[in-house]
């Protein structure tokens, strides 16, 4: 496959709106919202209604019949892409919830985080951010320098307040030098992550600790009276536990896979969506998961931005208990076993160092073409049976 010789990147800044850029930004996101929520009704009761799937194209008509009527007057003061953006939103919504990527698209509130896309008329000049329609410039805090040509522009405000502006670039890629390695990638729970190379990567303490905050703080909210003050104050108080919770877990994994990309050409990932069909479901397990697979996504993107090789395998085989050295397979292994020793070869494994072993070795396999069709429909009906009586690795 030939890569381009560009990829998008996002530079993410904080900006710090004054006096009447924060009306003008409060205004632009209530009538994106207004304009998204707007034509995710009219799409469904068109569907409810007449069994018709609205396009995009039906719904930009309705921007302009807004702006014209009476009681919708006021969607004319606000910038005029980001409504078309939000009404093109619903469209990309709908077509990830049929594409199974995504959720059933919901209305959005006020209360939620709210973000506008705007593609022409914006500046940065100085250390000030130009959007159109507002004659002052917004305070932008550029901390680094923003490469390559840029595309658009996102405005977002958290749901703690916090206002940010992100470019998306089109960058030149970069290659970064061979090193000769190849590596399997094995992601445990807890949001840890093993190398067939034997490097673990440690789960991350200080996420538990707060997440055990955050419990603490709800179990408080819910004591305190609905729509109080002080019941507002508790759930900006838990949204900013959130919120540095996905800063230092988003840090920690980009920190993981930037390391693994640089040190190595070859990285072979398991298909965790392949993973998941044998295991049972847990909120726990599906939390850490999601940021397993947010890792296992980050090892893809940043392999095409600096020209490594990737590619994933189906778990098919019981990774934990194949020996990597001979292939032979270890029944009794319990998920208590974190050391075993192979009766066939004598080979001392580590429990996830093997297993990740494995997943470099059927990924190179894959990679050379060894496997075909019908040998993973094989192993996937041994696997299957085999499977059903280890324990997941919950
Ligand atoms: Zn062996």
């Amino acid at each position: 496959m030939k890569q381009s010789k560009t990829y998008l990147k996002a530079f993410k800044f904080r900006i710090y709106p004054k006096g009447d850029q924060v009306t003008h930004l409060a205004n632009n996101f209530g009538c994106c919202r207004y304009v998204f929520n707007k034509v995710l009704e009219l799409r469904q009761k068109a569907f409810k209604e007449e069994g018709k799937s609205l396009s995009y194209f039906d719904t930009t008509k309705i921007l302009p019949v807004l702006k014209r009527q009476e009681e919708t007057k006021w969607l004319g003061k606000a910038m005029s892409q980001p409504l078309q953006m939000a009404a093109k939103n619903v469209d990309s919504a709908f077509k990830n919830f049929f594409s199974k990527k995504a959720k059933y698209p919901k209305f959005k509130c006020k209360n939620s985080r709210q973000c506008i896309k705007i593609q022409q008329g914006f500046r940065v000049e100085e250390d000030l951010l130009y959007i159109p329609k507002l004659k002052t410039g917004i305070k932008i805090n550029l901390s680094r320098e923003i490469k390559g040509k840029i595309l658009y522009l996102h405005i977002s405000k958290s749901t703690t307040g916090k206002y940010y502006a992100s470019f998306t670039c089109e960058v030149p890629r970069e290659q970064y030098d061979k090193t000769g390695n190849a590596v399997g990638v094995d992601v445990g729970i807890k949001e840890s992550c093993i190398l067939s190379s034997g490097k673990k990567y440690a789960n991350i303490h200080a996420l538990k600790k707060l997440e055990n905050k955050v419990k603490y703080e709800q179990r408080r909210l819910s004591i305190k009276q609905k729509g109080s003050n002080s019941s507002r104050k508790q759930r900006l108080k838990i949204a900013r536990l959130h919120e540095r919770i996905r800063q230092l877990r988003e840090t920690c994994l980009h920190n993981i896979s930037s390391d693994i990309i640089k040190n190595n050409d070859i990285i072979i990932t398991e298909d965790l969506s392949v993973k998941n069909l044998m295991q049972n479901h847990c909120i726990a397990k599906a939390l850490s998961d999601a940021s397993l697979g947010k890792l296992l996504t980050q090892l893809e993107y940043k392999s095409e931005w600096y020209g490594r090789t990737f590619a994933k395998v189906d778990r098919f085989f019981p990774s934990s208990k194949t020996c990597s050295a001979c292939g032979a397979i270890k029944q009794d292994l319990k998920l208590s076993d974190r050391n075993w020793t192979c009766t066939t070869c004598h080979h001392q494994h580590d429990r996830d160092v093997n297993a990740a072993i494995n997943i470099l070795n059927e990924g190179l396999k894959k990679l050379s073409g060894l496997v075909t069709k019908p040998d993973i429909k094989q192993k996937w009906d041994e696997a299957s049976s085999l499977e059903e009586s280890e324990n997941p690795d919950a």
